[in-house]
């Protein structure tokens, strides 16, 4: 029998596709349960495995997906192969497909505020079916309760959270006990897509695994948030040496 969870360098990530987990977190949304979804990738599992309370974040997830080629080639190496990527751009397009066709409700948390209003704005012309129950910028006082009781009053079924990893994580963490129906997700760069202030990587670089690759031919600064990746392959190697889970 397949293994339900993979575990990668103390990181449990389900062992599905996309299209099981768009049904699973439908089903949530629909029957008004919650939810808390990481999309990890190796930069993700690296502070899990050097940070403790954010590992307890991650614990806290019902669902950690394999964002990125990384964790997908980490999983093959260890020889319990994932089935493919499961990318948080990925997973909120298709959830959004969801809201509209279900005439759902969002809260969108995070990114500048020009880029969220942006977002907002492409998201109703694009998915003109789905409700927004209300959003908010990403540069707020961390203790201000205003955007929880928002979304407690509002009752959105998809929260998306753009902070950037750890922030969101934590955001979540510290907050999903406070509502009562909501799945909520970490985006990460997502709404700087959307509105089109950051580009994502074309399908031929996407297609030959090299959209990591292209993000750092963009923003060069983030060079030294890539050396997550070796590092990460080196403990993966470890972690299969040493027959570890
Ligand atoms: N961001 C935010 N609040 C903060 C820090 C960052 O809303 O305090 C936003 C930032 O504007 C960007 C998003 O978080 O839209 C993700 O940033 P990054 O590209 O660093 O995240 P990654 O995709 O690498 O996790």
């Amino acid at each position: 029998m397949e293994d339900k969870f993979v575990s990668i360098l103390g990181v449990n990530f389900i062992n599905t596709n996309m299209k099981d987990m768009v049904e699973r977190l439908k089903e949530r949304m629909q029957s008004g349960q919650k939810g808390f979804v990481v999309t990890a990738n190796p930069e993700i599992v690296m502070k899990a495995l050097e940070d403790p309370t954010y590992k307890k974040y991650v614990e806290k997830a019902d669902y950690v997906t394999a964002d990125g080629i990384g964790v997908v080639k980490g999983a093959q190496i260890l020889g319990k192969p994932l089935p493919e990527r499961v990318a948080g751009y990925d997973l909120m397009r298709n959830l959004l497909t969801v809201l509209n066709e279900k005439k759902l409700k969002l809260y969108m948390l995070g990114a500048q505020e020009e880029t969220i209003e942006k977002a907002v704005q492409t998201i109703k012309v694009e998915y003109p079916d789905l409700q927004i129950a209300g959003y908010h910028h990403g540069f707020f006082k961390w203790e201000d309760p205003a955007i929880i009781n928002e979304i407690q009053e509002t009752q959105p079924d998809l929260i998306l959270v753009a902070l950037g990893m750890p922030r969101q994580e934590k955001w979540i963490a510290e907050h999903i006990d406070h509502v009562e129906k909501g799945v909520f997700i970490g985006v990460g760069g997502s709404f700087d897509v959307i509105a089109g202030t950051v580009k994502r990587a074309p399908e031929f670089w996407q297609k030959l695994n090299l959209e990591w690759f292209y993000r750092l031919l963009k923003q060069p600064s983030r060079w030294r948030r890539m050396l997550a990746l070796p590092h990460f392959a080196l403990k993966v190697v470890g972690q299969k040496i040493s027959g570890r889970n």
